[in-house]
């Protein structure tokens, strides 16, 4: 590791060592100013493929360890992330753009989701089932895939990587994993302390880089069994007819446009505020972030009112300053697309009741900054209601009732999740079984627990994180039959 005053430079974690910062060189800019925050290397095939040799070399070694201990070092990396938390905040907010405050709140989460694993270590058992014929006793027992790829977007890229590092570690498989080409260096450094920490040379390496080149390279490598991707439902639909050349196995966390559904009953000051933190949270930048907001027509006036006073009273700022709310988009790209989806919706109908643009103040003229922005009763087929958007504008729509609500709730090509608030829980469970999407919560912000599984239907994609469900997705189930010899 090289640090100067303002910057840092870290390369490919490969076979327990940190790589030097070589050939073709990423450059990573602040989101809030453009200030360079660091540098690692783009790596192309021949790191990737280091990394898989790596991975695949220590592969044995790390199966055969007793799950316990496995679930004791990858508690050992857990505690190393938590530790360094004052170190590595400031490094993911330099790099990524949210608040201090979130950054704190991510790595925590991302700890706690890898001590949640390294917990049930012990709990991880097959099953039998005695009698199938006389004397015939059948054993199913779980074994690692191999060498697993761990592609991750650049929103949460520490907890999006723990939920993929977590169970595979545990389970008994190594791990390449692939951060966004923006967002790498908070998960190289957690290497370096991983591994500090105890884990073997080999089980944990991270390859920066892009994704049409060492996204590929990883998907693609022969020797990677399995492939735990989250990101956009165009790059998960890619990786798919990539992933079928080597039939391997794929968990695809992909993109989400979640509703919230707000009947006249519930408790619409709570619903309000679940809206506003569920949209705002991240910049928006996130997977299950309330996209879509559907109010009965009675409690609309008041909902609106709420929503619309909490969002103008956000405070957008580089992350770094205290007491900012909400920091940068991303990247530039990031915000020239949700303002092409706020343009081609407005275009259609809709009105602006806050927000709307790029907030003033010369401070952020040089950030990727955009107001929170809600958007009253856009048309159900405008880009704000069919497609993914990714930053801080909320669409709001009056419904007639229940069954409306759900339609329009389900009139969307993705299905990550959805929340109900209603004090009528009958209602509530009904709304929950219609609803076409892997997680719904009731009267409750969208809050992931690690101990149920998460994951799409639709073109949200498939298989699970979270929950000990995520372990199936990261073994093998192999059955055994004994018969006995005698008898
Ligand atoms: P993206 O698909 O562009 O990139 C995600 C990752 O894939 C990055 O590391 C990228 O470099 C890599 N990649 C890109 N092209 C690749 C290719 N051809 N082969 C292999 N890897 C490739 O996603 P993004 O736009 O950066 O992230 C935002 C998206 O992620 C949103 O759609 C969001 O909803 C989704 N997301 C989903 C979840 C979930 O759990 N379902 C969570 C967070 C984010």
């Amino acid at each position: 590791m090289t640090t100067t005053q303002t910057t840092i430079e870290l390369g490919p974690f490969v076979d327990g060592a940190a790589e030097g910062v070589e050939g073709k060189v990423l450059e990573i800019h602040d989101p809030a100013g453009g200030r360079l925050v660091g540098a690692t290397s783009a790596a192309g095939p021949d790191v990737v493929d280091r990394a898989v040799g790596a991975a695949h070399r220590a592969f044995p070694e790390w199966a055969a360890r007793s799950v316990a201990e496995r679930g004791e070092l990858v508690a050992h990396a857990a505690q190393a992330l938590r530790a360094a938390i004052d170190e590595l905040a400031p490094l993911l907010t330099a790099e990524q753009g949210k608040p201090l405050r979130e950054s704190r709140i991510e790595l925590d989460r991302a700890a706690e989701t890898l001590e949640h694993y390294a917990g049930l270590a012990k709990e991880l058992r097959g099953a039998s089932v005695a009698g199938l014929d006389p004397g015939v006793t059948g054993h199913v027992l779980r074994r690692p895939l191999g060498v697993v790829g761990a592609i991750v977007p650049w929103n949460f890229p520490t907890t999006l990587l723990a939920n993929k590092l977590g169970p595979a570690l545990v389970a008994g498989n190594t791990v390449v994993a692939k951060p966004a080409d923006t967002t790498p260096l908070t998960t190289l450094r957690f290497a370096a302390l991983a591994h500090e920490a105890g884990l073997p040379a080999g089980v944990f390496n991270v390859v920066p880089g892009k994704g049409a080149e060492a996204g590929e390279a990883l998907v693609t490598h022969p020797l990677v069994a399995k492939v735990g991707f989250t990101g956009s439902t165009p790059t998960g639909e890619r990786i798919m007819s990539l992933a079928a050349g080597g039939t391997k196995r794929l968990t695809l966390e992909l993109g989400g446009s979640d509703p919230m559904i707000v009947l006249a009953d519930a408790d619409l000051s709570k619903a309000a505020s679940a809206a506003s933190m569920g949209r705002f949270f991240n910049c928006g930048q996130a997977c299950l972030a309330v996209k879509r907001l559907y109010v009965a027509e009675s409690a609309l006036d008041q909902v609106v009112e709420a929503v619309v006073q909490k969002a103008s009273r956000l405070t957008v700022g580089p992350g770094t300053q205290e007491g900012v709310q909400i920091g940068p988009l991303h990247t530039s790209g990031q915000r020239d697309r949700l303002e092409d989806q706020l343009r081609r919706t407005l275009e259609l109908g809709g009105d602006v009741l806050t927000g709307g643009g790029r907030p003033e103040g010369e401070e952020l003229a040089n950030g990727w900054f955009h107001e929170p922005t809600v958007v009253l009763e856009p048309p159900h087929d405008s880009p704000m209601a069919t497609e993914e958007v990714f930053g801080p504008a909320l669409p709001i729509w009056a419904v007639r009732d229940l069954d409306d609500a759900i339609a329009r709730a389900n009139a969307s090509p993705f299905g990550l999740g959805s929340s109900v608030w209603t004090s009528d829980l009958d209602a509530a469970e009904e709304a929950a079984q219609r609803l076409e999407c892997g997680y719904t919560w009731i009267n409750s912000p969208t809050k992931v627990y690690d101990e149920l599984p998460f994951g799409g239907v639709k073109r949200s994609g498939f298989g699970k994180e979270h929950g000990s469900e995520a372990f199936d997705h990261y073994t093998d189930q192999k059955s055994i039959v004994v018969r006995r010899l005698r008898g």
